[in-house]
């Protein structure tokens, strides 16, 4: 599921100085009062800018306590030095004031971007305040520590980076002190009426800082984030920050910012987000918020961070569920990037669509697990303990990374960085004129692996089964054709080419079974309403085509739908059809009627069960029909907002709104698996 996003902080070499940032919050009147006082040594420079929002008002600056004039503009704020002042240590003061009021989304259908639009906003429910969204004043091109304190209404507490100095009551005002002694480019600050709990872990403080009515949710999330702080320091070396702290948004995003994250409510609530999501959190406090990501070469952080999380977590439960995994991200790319929309993926900076998504982390951690392959287990994770080691807190490029597995590798990867990073694409290859040959005691299988063009070079793995076992062979692609020669010592069932799915490629047809993703990256869809459909379902239709992204989507009737509309679109049908030739692809295990439907030999009720499928379309080749089949309005809008996080999946059925059911038809065939036909 998408949910969160990653808020990766790049890093500005040039001068260096001290804050001090003090913030009066006034909550009714969605204002800040603020006082920034700097240290700094000029280093020579003639005059220094400040970003500052362009809502900033009453601003005042003092140098070493007298009045300085300045100039305000399109959110820059330039003072001009004195000479003598341009080698000395400063103290500059800057007074100022701003409202802050980004609208908050209540409940958003399209989750495809973390914060929603919103930079800063102060309000009685809480206060978001975004770095790069000017709420104090930041010197250009610096690095800088902080001390920031924060008085707000009592019970209003804040938090940020770094290092808590305890939250204490002054004239009847909650005041919140914290502390970052590492160079941090921009701070962002959340506050709100947080129960805060904490526990020490070693030389860390792991918090959480939740709303009362999920105070209950602490316990777990402080434990499992004790957990993931161990594994990575394990795995890469010691955990750069003093805290890590879990934190409740008043409305839901998605972030993870150095040493914390910020979570929507009703995120935090979700029961798998703690085996998961704040896994990748964490780890991002190694990558991306630890080593930074050079942003000037694309953005290699969340392919890596996926490949050490969420990747991670799959292969400590299982073989099967790592190559699952795997199978889902090559599924991903030929699913929902089209060749036409594809990019190399050092151009990859952040997500914000399935495309960059599924280049950017998917085909990310896909490249980092074929550089594991490569190297074997010693060498990888060595070169990412040297990566850290030596590059914490800096800039830090493909190139970089590349360097460090050779090093560790001792071998050039330059071939293998040219044409899975620096270019774009994935092979696609097949096997052709397989062939066995008894010869003797011995069984002689042989044939070619088959490329398109752009030719790709790579390991390839033959697995070959008999009655008696299945015995792996490796060897090399490159170029068109390769052939090979397999011996057995029995009569040869299935040859099977990359058994595990440890390259990356673009799957042909036959492998990937219609599912919610091909509908949300179909290039036009018609949505048809069946013709008895009840009047109330036409709102949930529409949240359904919101929530999926559907970029090209047009309305019909089942009577305006005529031939050439059906044949040239995929179809998402609302409720069910008079005209059952729109379902006759939809496979045997399911069977509709008007108050109830079966899936998988369960039978749900008119008015608790909604059905949705994905399917072959019934006269179009390579395109997709789709049925949202709700029994009744009651859970009809709810389960049409949750449809597009089931993305993977070619069926679901819900009870009342919940998941019960959830699958992928089986694939047909490949052009990576001959079967030889038994009793020959
Ligand atoms: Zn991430």
């Amino acid at each position: 599921m998408g949910i969160l996003s990653c808020a990766v902080v790049s890093q500005a070499a040039g001068l260096s100085a001290a804050h001090h940032i003090q913030i009066e919050l006034i909550p009714g009147a969605k204002k800040l009062i603020g006082q920034n006082d700097i240290t700094i040594k000029p280093n020579g420079t003639e005059s220094l800018e400040f970003r500052l929002s362009e809502r900033a008002t009453r601003i005042e600056v003092q140098i070493n306590k007298n009045p300085r004039n300045f100039d305000f503009e399109n959110g820059r704020l330039r003072l001009m030095l004195k000479p003598h002042e341009r080698f000395a240590e400063l103290q500059i003061t800057i007074h100022y004031a701003a409202n802050f009021d980004d609208p908050v989304p209540v409940q958003p259908i399209n989750m495809d971007n973390p914060g929603f639009g919103v930079t800063a906003t102060i309000s009685e429910k809480g206060s978001f305040l975004l770095a790069g969204a000017g709420w104090y004043p930041e010197l250009v091109n610096s690095s800088a520590n902080y001390r920031v304190t924060v008085t707000a209404p009592s019970g209003l507490i804040a938090v940020t980076a770094g290092r808590s100095l305890g939250h204490r009551i002054k004239n009847g005002k909650t005041v919140s002190d914290w502390e970052v002694n590492y160079p941090v480019e921009g701070l962002s600050l959340s506050v709100a009426r947080y129960v805060v709990e904490e526990k020490s872990v070693g030389d860390v403080t792991v918090a959480t800082y939740l709303l009362p009515q999920n105070r209950h949710l602490a316990a777990a999330y402080l434990a499992a984030t004790a957990g993931y702080l161990s594994l990575y320091s394990d795995l890469f070396g010691a955990y750069p920050f003093q805290k890590f702290a879990v934190v409740e948004n008043f409305f839901p995003t998605g972030y993870g910012f150095p040493s914390y994250t910020l979570m929507g409510g009703r995120v935090l609530q979700l029961p798998f987000i703690v085996g998961t999501s704040l896994g990748h959190e964490i780890a991002h406090c190694w990558w991306g918020n630890g080593v930074y990501v050079d942003a000037t070469q694309g953005n290699w952080s969340e392919g890596l961070t996926t490949y050490v999380a969420d990747y991670r977590f799959k292969e400590m439960k299982s073989r099967e569920a790592a190559r699952d995994h795997r199978r889902q991200w090559l599924r991903n790319y030929s699913t929902l990037v089209a060749p036409q929309n594809d990019f190399a993926l050092d151009r990859f900076q952040s997500r914000y669509d399935p495309v960059t998504r599924t280049i950017g982390y998917d085909k990310g951690a896909m490249v980092f697990h074929m550089i594991r392959r490569n190297l074997g287990e010693e060498a990888f994770w060595g070169a990412l303990r040297d990566i850290y080691r030596n590059r914490l807190f800096r800039r830090t490029s493909w190139s970089d990374l590349q360097d460090a597995f050779e090093t560790r590798g001792k071998r050039s990867l330059q071939e293998f960085f040219d044409q899975w990073v620096y270019r774009r694409g994935a092979p696609r290859f097949s096997l052709a004129g397989v062939r066995a040959e008894h010869t003797g005691s011995i069984w002689n299988v042989k044939g070619q692996i088959i490329q398109r063009w752009p030719y790709f070079s790579f390991p390839l793995g033959l697995a070959l089964k008999t009655r008696k076992q299945t015995a792996v062979q490796k060897i090399f692609v490159s170029g068109r054709a390769v052939s090979f020669e397999l011996n057995s010592d029995h009569r040869p069932q299935k040859l099977i080419a990359d058994p595990e799915d440890d390259i990356f490629r673009r799957l042909s047809p036959s492998e990937i079974p219609p599912a919610v993703n091909a509908l949300k990256s179909s290039p036009s869809v018609m949505t048809v309403l069946s013709e008895k459909l009840n009047p109330e379902l036409k709102k949930a239709a529409g949240i359904l085509a919101l929530s999926l992204g559907l970029k090209h989507n047009e309305f019909v009737t089942e009577s305006e739908l005529d031939r050439q509309m059906l044949a040239e679109n995929d179809i998402l049908v609302i409720g069910l059809p008079s005209r059952k030739d729109l379902l006759q692809k939809m496979p045997a295990r399911v069977t509709i009627q008007s108050d109830s439907f079966s899936l998988n030999e369960k039978v749900y009720e008119k008015p608790f069960g909604t059905f949705f499928g994905v399917f072959e379309h019934p006269v179009a080749a390579n395109r997709i029909a789709a049925l949202f089949m709700p029994l009744s309005p009651q859970h009809a809008d709810v389960v049409a907002r949750k449809i597009t996080h089931y993305g993977k999946y070619s069926y679901l059925a819900f009870q009342s709104g919940k998941n019960l059911d959830k699958g992928i038809w089986p694939a047909e065939t490949s052009p990576l698996v001959y079967e030889w036909d038994q009793g020959k």
